[in-house]
């Protein structure tokens, strides 16, 4: 097998490094990643620019690019082989409920949705505000991702992926299949002035988790409850936003507006 390893905190974040190590028994891996942090590129694709993949390490290349990027020049004529499948992260911080949305961990996960196997994002989850997080979190984190894909991947729909959160704690419980919870509005911005009088911001944290649980989920829990419990959430996510639940009465307003 081979596998393709990407991230957006960089070539050389720990995570990467930890992720690559483990999966080692399992094929060859070959390490494409940013050449430094591109966290909340989401999906973006470098239009502007050439991008110059160099040669770090044997399998290992940094990019002067974003997340997809990689997985896009490694699935297309970077490499004289295929992949089969594509890991994302290890990221330092979760992407829990609207973080799908901005997450470049997870966009370089969706940059590989059409290989053999459902491409994976995973996410340490520390507390929101980023921590110092130990070699050995992002270790026993990798080596779960291993026994994960050693076990046999669950086939997924096409175009959809693994979004997986590891917490970070010293024992994890066991898993939870979770559905994407939510987030509150984000904590304001952070505003101050530079050495040259004039003003600046600093996006700041995301918002709380919704803790109310979703209408006609009974039995399954949010990303968020997961994590919180100690558990690893695994999330299957996919490209295709569109309501389906409202189509039909959307069209009806429309050829009743038409008329
Ligand atoms: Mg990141």
């Amino acid at each position: 097998m081979n596998i393709l390893v990407a991230n957006d905190d960089g070539v050389f974040a720990p995570g990467i490094q930890a992720l690559a190590k483990a999966l080692q028994p399992l094929g060859r891996v070959v390490v494409v990643a940013p050449e430094s942090e591109r966290s909340g590129y989401s999906s973006a694709l470098t239009l502007d620019r050439p991008l110059r993949p160099i040669q770090i390490a044997p399998d290992m290349w940094a990019i002067n690019g974003t997340p997809a990027d990689c997985v896009y020049l490694s699935m297309n004529g970077l490499f004289d082989f295929e992949f089969d499948l594509v890991v994302s992260g290890i990221n330092s911080g979760a992407n829990l409920g609207d973080d799908v949305l901005y997450s470049g961990t997870i966009g370089a996960a969706f940059e590989g949705r059409l290989m053999k196997q459902a491409a994976i994002a995973v996410s340490l989850a520390g507390s929101d505000v980023r921590s110092y997080e130990s070699p050995e979190s992002y270790e026993l984190a990798a080596q779960w991702v291993h026994d994960f894909i050693a076990g046999g991947l669950p086939q997924l729909p096409p175009r959809h992926i693994f979004n997986i959160n590891i917490p970070d704690v010293a024992e994890i419980k066991g898993a939870q299949i979770t559905y994407q919870g939510r987030r509150m509005q984000s904590k304001p911005i952070s505003s101050h002035v530079d050495p040259r009088g004039r003003q600046m911001y600093w996006i700041g944290l995301s918002g709380e988790a919704v803790t109310e649980p979703r209408e006609n989920m009974t039995d399954i829990q949010s990303d968020f409850f997961a994590i919180a419990n100690g558990f690893v959430s695994i999330t299957p996510i996919q490209m295709d936003a569109t309501n389906y639940g409202i189509l039909k009465s959307l069209r009806s307003w429309l050829y009743e507006t038409e008329q």
